[in-house]
């Protein structure tokens, strides 16, 4: 097994299935790049066990300050901050730079025994029908592997793509231009964001600061017009001109690049064993804070069906390209729409909606209606344990395994766990284990049926109802949940 970044390594490494992770770059990437972490993609650290990590590195969305031909024009919000709810217990975005993010899933990912390597390069890549042969170079030393399947997330320019000539539909407009870069900038309140224009209907005039935890550090953002080179005398000069009355100096530059909008959908996210992930399935402008936690969601679905695969069940990976690339496709358009509200000086280009927020991802089918069914984000609950311990459904959640929730069952009842069993022996979870909890309403006297005789079985009181609201459920249905937090079934 290759795959080639580390969440998507981690989440196969703690299914215990053997992988490696190949890096071309000789060490890390350093910069603040993705800073953006969406809500869903939280959730998604919270089941790999790195969510307190990255709370801990990262700050909330700042508040910007505007300044307009120089002058200070008031505070504004990309997002007005939302406050945690009993089902959406990460309901905002959480600022963390690339780097540090990727440094946080590595950390992870060497726990699981798993460390990338660096400075080996994918060259080549065949498959036949039992298995995928990929040609690795190390200072110039070729290494042949024979893995079961192939993961290609090696970037918009991916050579696994390339290799197994895959289209990459899309446009690139060489008309804009885009510095992005981190530096210091010391006379600033690091607290805040800056926005600095000619005027709040021209946003492409004058640049953005958004500050970066950890160290004093802003990401600089600003549409180039010329042909200027990415350096730092080229930022200090946009700060001079748009900067505030006070004078800006920037300094210590510490990576810089110049974007162009390359937006682009592959056509196809896998060909027979190899599989398209990330930047190289799907390529986004920076506007909206989306092509990380996309990339990010797209190992996600794809972890425990490879896992599957190799447990004997394949057929879950057909399910891989029409969830993700669905999901894509919508994300680029949403990220399309605001960098052209940004181009066109949209007042409102600066603001972002909850469908930023990646929480509506649906796998349902369009025949599907109702508030809450199969491929929809599976919400969490604050319930309480029989010794009247708060416990999250998420916790519960945490793990490879997919889970059964069984809202108040009936004593006698047929046994749920036999269908789920089977209906999860069909899409292939049974590989990763079921976990049952049998959620009880506070009214409700315990049954009998919190199993002794079942040890994996977990009995909840629904203190407050959430459980059941959340579910839209009445006593007596079931909920089967997959590993990557989407509802498989419900009945
Ligand atoms: C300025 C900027 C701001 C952004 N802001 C956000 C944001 O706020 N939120 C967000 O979600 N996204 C954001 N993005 C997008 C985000 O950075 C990308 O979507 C993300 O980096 C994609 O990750 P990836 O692993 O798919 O690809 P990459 O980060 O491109 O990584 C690909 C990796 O593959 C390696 N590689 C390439 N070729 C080979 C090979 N032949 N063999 C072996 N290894 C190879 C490379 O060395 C690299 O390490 C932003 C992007 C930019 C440029």
């Amino acid at each position: 097994m290759v795959v080639e970044r580390a969440g998507g390594a981690a989440d196969l490494a703690r299914r215990g299935v053997e992988v490696r992770l190949v890096d071309r770059a000789d060490s890390p990437f350093q910069g603040s790049r993705g800073d953006g972490l969406q809500p869903r993609t939280l959730e998604v650290f919270d089941d790999l066990g790195v969510i307190d990590a990255v709370l801990a590195a990262g700050r909330e969305l700042p508040v910007m300050r505007a300044y307009f031909a120089g002058i200070f024009a008031g505070e504004r919000r990309m997002a007005e901050p939302v406050e945690p709810t009993p089902d959406v217990p990460y309901p905002n975005a959480w600022v963390l730079g690339q780097s540090d993010t990727e440094a946080i899933l590595r950390a992870r990912l060497a726990e699981l025994g798993v460390r990338v390597e660096f400075g080996t390069a994918l060259v080549d890549v065949t498959q036949d029908d039992t298995g995928v042969t990929v040609t690795l170079h190390r200072d110039g030393t070729p290494e042949t592997v024979r893995a079961s399947y192939l993961v290609g997330a090696d970037g918009g320019a991916s050579a696994v793509r390339k290799r197994l000539g895959i289209a990459f539909d899309g446009s690139t407009d060489n008309s804009i231009k885009m510095l992005l870069g981190d530096v210091r900038a010391d006379t600033l309140d690091h607290d805040y964001g800056y926005w600095f224009a000619a005027a709040a209907d021209q946003p492409m005039t004058g640049f953005a600061l958004s500050p970066l935890p950890g160290a004093r550090r802003f990401q600089f953002a600003a549409p180039l017009a010329d042909d200027r080179s990415p350096d730092l005398a080229t930022l200090q000069d946009l700060a001079d001109r748009h900067g505030p009355e006070a004078g800006l100096l920037l300094s210590d530059l510490s990576w810089i690049t110049l974007w162009r909008p390359n937006i682009r959908l592959a056509r196809r996210f896998r060909d027979g064993r190899v599989f398209l992930a990330g930047d190289a399935a799907h390529v986004h402008p920076p506007t909206g804070g989306q092509g990380l936690n996309t990339g990010v969601q797209d190992a996600y679905n794809l972890g425990w069906k490879l896992a599957a695969a190799l447990g004997g069940h394949p057929a879950p990976l057909d399910t891989y390209e029409p969830e993700r690339r669905t999901v894509a496709a919508g994300i680029l358009g949403l990220s399309t729409e605001l960098l052209d509200k940004l181009v066109d000086g949209d007042e409102d280009a600066m603001r972002r909606g909850p469908e930023t927020r990646q929480l509506g991802i649906t796998y349902r089918s369009p025949t599907d209606h109702g508030p809450l069914v199969a491929g929809d984000r599976a919400p969490d609950a604050l319930l309480h344990d029989e010794a009247g311990r708060p416990l999250r459904l998420f916790d519960l959640f945490r793990g490879p395994h997919a889970t059964l929730l069984r809202f108040a069952p009936a004593t006698g009842a047929p046994d749920a766990e036999l269908s789920a069993r089977a209906a999860s022996g069909r899409a292939g979870y049974a590989h990763s284990g079921i976990r049952t909890v049998d959620i009880r309403r506070v009214d409700t006297p315990t049954n009998g049926s919190a199993d002794t005789d079942r040890p994996a079985c977990t009995t909840l009181v629904d203190t407050d109802g959430h459980a059941f609201t959340a579910y839209a459920a009445v006593p007596g249905n079931h909920v089967l949940i997959r590993p990557d937090g989407h509802l498989a079934h419900r009945w």
